[in-house]
């Protein structure tokens, strides 16, 4: 059911609203709420890209606050990853204006043309929402979808050039906090932008348009979390990785700031255990192990065969000796 078919006398907001309410009993109050503001609204591209780029903000600013807070008070310093290297009040308003101007130049244009784009593929708007399951299920393979995006775009940024023109701007915090978080160049932030919206839209193509807006704005405000939260600078014992050890969080992506290589995943860690590119003292030592074992398996191959040949040659030699003997 499409939500232009709401199209009450009153003009307000909550005319639309009430108006709803009478027509669908069922309807909970978010899904009221949601209807009405389409229907208020009347036009769809406006009322997505409205809503989308409100929330992130919120979402965005909101998830960043507690760290800010958390990081003038002492007593948190114990979980803190870098707990030498706090932000100041004027690198965190550096980072606020940096993120603020391409959350409009570069973000926005991205979340409005995601609507004509999700409905040319069949998203749908409308109400009543979809069941949580459905939801969960398709955020699920956004996680992975955007995580592998991500590491092999975020790994092509270290490339030279790449990284001294654009990457080099997210890393000039080696201690990262919270609303560092998209704090980059803007082709950076168009980019890895990409693989959060691409993903949604992908799966409303092959799902046949099974695929809800709603669904959209719970995938940003997860993700956001995600990333706010690994560019914390703190790991805690209620953290998630504790309960999931493949999650990165912020143990994973403060070794990335610190150490300036490796750790490229943003979600998960596979990407970086399977390709070998984990960073860390640990990791490093063990490819040393590893690097020294496969050495010295070379060299002892090595041996074994010289060994072999002397000894071939000792035999033949004590061959021809023995025929010198017989022929005397
Ligand atoms: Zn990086
Ligand atoms: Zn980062």
């Amino acid at each position: 059911m499409s939500n232009l078919t709401y199209i009450p006398e009153g003009t307000t907001y909550w005319a639309h609203y009430d108006h709803i309410g009478e027509l669908h009993d069922g309807y909970n109050v978010f899904e009221k709420m949601w209807a009405a503001w389409y229907a208020y609204m009347q036009n769809d591209v406006l009322a997505t890209g409205i809503m989308s780029f409100v929330m992130h903000e919120i979402v965005y600013f909101g998830r960043s606050l507690p760290w800010i807070i958390i990081d003038s008070i002492p007593y948190f310093r114990r979980w803190k990853l870098q707990d030498q290297k706090l932000p100041t009040m004027a690198q965190q308003w550096r980072c606020t204006r940096g993120v603020l101007l391409t959350h409009f130049t570069i973000e926005l244009p991205q979340i409005w043309l995601f609507h004509p784009m999700a409905e040319a593929v069949g998203m749908s708007t409308s109400v009543p929402f979809p069941s949580w399951k459905t939801m969960a299920y398709q955020i699920a393979i956004f996680f992975v979808l955007e995580d592998a995006w991500h590491y092999w775009f975020h790994r092509l940024f270290h490339w030279g050039p790449f990284y001294k023109y654009i990457h080099k701007i997210h890393h000039e915090h080696s201690a990262p906090f919270g609303l560092a978080a998209e704090y980059a160049h803007p082709a950076e932030v168009f980019m890895l932008g990409i693989g959060t919206i691409f993903s949604p839209i992908l799966l409303s193509y092959l799902n046949n348009g099974d695929f809800h807006v709603l669904t959209m704005y719970v995938w940003i405000c997860l993700r956001l979390f995600q990333a706010i939260d690994a560019h914390s600078g703190y790991h805690f014992p209620w953290s998630l990785y504790n309960f999931i050890p493949f999650w990165t969080g912020a143990s994973h992506h403060d070794v990335h700031h610190e150490k300036f290589i490796g750790n490229y995943a943003s979600s998960f860690r596979w990407w970086d255990w399977m390709m070998d590119t984990q960073a860390g003292a640990a990791a490093q030592r063990r490819r040393r192990d590893k690097k020294r074992a496969e050495r010295d398996a070379i060299a002892l191959k090595e041996q074994q065969k010289l060994s072999m040949l002397s000894m071939g040659e000792e035999a033949k030699i004590m061959g021809s000796q023995i025929c010198v003997g017989k022929e005397e």
